[in-house]
């Protein structure tokens, strides 16, 4: 079935089209999943970068009150080394936070704290190294240094909170973002479905089309489009194996009366009856086809006449005798056959098919329920007319 459909040119459409919307699909969730998973690990980093730096102003103010007990140069220098490590924790979170877009905007107030802060671990770092030429700045710088930790203190915990609730919606919008993706995949992935499945329909569809055209509504047999085909192909390979082709032209007696006497509901299961029983009793070999109202037509290749006649009079004493068995009729129908064989010669189907219609018309005229043939000549001839000659078998009902 899988095979099938992919050897249909639409099926193998359909099927790269599914598997372009399938990798589509995996490389658009692995993007989101992959970024879900930057932005969360890049605010960690922010967050323990602000973290560490928010543990270095308790140290810068431990070591203030240290210095401020016992002040000497070996404090200030333990002061000083605080201060440089505050700036670096600045300038980290500084950079850290260029990188994150969303965060900018909602930062923006703090930026002129950054800078101040910035000023002023400049201008302490200097005072402090002031300090250790005069020990006298050191109260100065001490309480200078207290204030600039406090500031540092409350910027930093503003920050925190900042990356928090920045954290939270951005946390939000990749949760949607997630949603959005799955279904769009799913959305992608009943397309492709969809597509698959209308294309098997498609296909189907065109198989009925193509039974519909080459088949009767009815009886289910061939119809004459589809005989003429056959016919054409089969006298042609007749013509190159020099074998017999034989044509059966079939038509139910006195139909009319059936269709006037039971109604037309009636006239029409006794020609699917008739059809079903004809099916069944021709050869898978043989082609056979409801040409018109009553009639039907049966080919039989590599069929000579005198096996042909065989057959069809085979058949006429079936249907007499069996056709009709569930239904009710005063008498079962009969049917006229007309028999004419494509010897060798190169015949077309139209005159091959005015043969046998001849030799029907010639059982129809001598009683019906009856076969009878006409063969072409043997060798055609382009300026003759149709020579018939050749009158064979005739059965009557009564004979049988
Ligand atoms: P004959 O023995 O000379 O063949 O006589 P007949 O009555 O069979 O032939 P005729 O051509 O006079 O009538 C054929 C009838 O078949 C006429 C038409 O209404 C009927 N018929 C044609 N197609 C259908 C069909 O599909 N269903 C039914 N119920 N009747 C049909
Ligand atoms: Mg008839
Ligand atoms: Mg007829």
């Amino acid at each position: 079935m899988m095979r099938r459909f992919l050897r249909q040119p639409g099926g193998r459409l359909a099927s790269i089209f599914a598997v372009i919307l399938c990798a589509m699909s995996a490389v658009m969730g692995s993007y989101v999943y992959s970024a879900c998973q930057k932005a969360s690990a890049d605010y960690t980093t922010l967050v323990s970068d602000i973290v560490l730096a928010q543990q270095a102003t308790p140290q810068l103010r431990a070591a203030l009150e240290e210095g401020s007990r016992q002040p000497s140069s070996e404090h200030i220098k333990y002061i000083d080394y605080f201060i440089s490590l505050s700036k670096q924790h600045l300038n980290n979170i500084q950079s850290s936070i260029e990188r994150h877009r969303y965060l900018i905007s909602d930062v923006e107030y703090l930026h002129n704290h950054f800078s101040e802060l910035s000023n002023r671990l400049s201008d302490l770092t200097q005072q402090s190294q002031q300090a250790q030429q005069r020990p006298e700045l050191i109260d100065p710088l001490q309480r200078v240094a207290m204030e600039v930790g406090g500031a540092q203190a409350w910027l930093y915990n503003q920050l925190l909170e900042e990356v928090r609730d920045t954290s939270v919606q951005q946390r939000l919008v990749m949760q949607r973002l997630s949603i959005a993706v799955s279904a769009l995949l799913v959305l992608m992935v009943s397309a492709a479905i969809t597509l698959c499945l209308a294309v098997i329909h498609l296909h189907r569809q065109r198989n009925v089309m193509h039974q519909l055209m080459l088949t009767d509504e009815l009886t289910g047999l061939y119809n004459r489009r589809h005989l003429v085909n056959v016919a054409s192909a089969a006298l042609t390979q007749a013509l190159r194996d020099r074998a017999p082709l034989s044509l059966l032209l079939l038509d139910i007696d006195h139909f009319k009366q059936i269709n006037d006497t039971y109604g037309h509901p009636t006239g029409d299961k006794v020609l699917r009856q008739i059809s079903k029983q004809l099916r069944e009793l021709s050869r898978p070999s043989d082609t056979l086809a409801r040409i018109g109202g009553e009639e039907f037509c049966l080919l039989m290749p590599n069929t000579a006449t005198h096996d042909a006649l065989q057959a069809a009079d085979r058949l006429r004493r079936e249907i007499e005798v069996n056709a009709m068995s569930d239904m009710e009729l005063h008498a079962n129908p009969t049917i006229s056959i007309g028999v004419t064989t494509c010897q060798s010669g190169s015949l077309t189907f139209e005159q091959l098919y005015s043969f046998a219609d001849k030799a029907l018309y010639q059982a129809k005229a001598l009683g019906r329920n009856r076969v009878e043939s006409l063969l072409p000549p043997t060798e055609p001839s382009p300026y003759s007319e149709l020579q018939a000659y050749g009158h064979t078998l005739i059965r009557e009902s009564s004979d049988s």
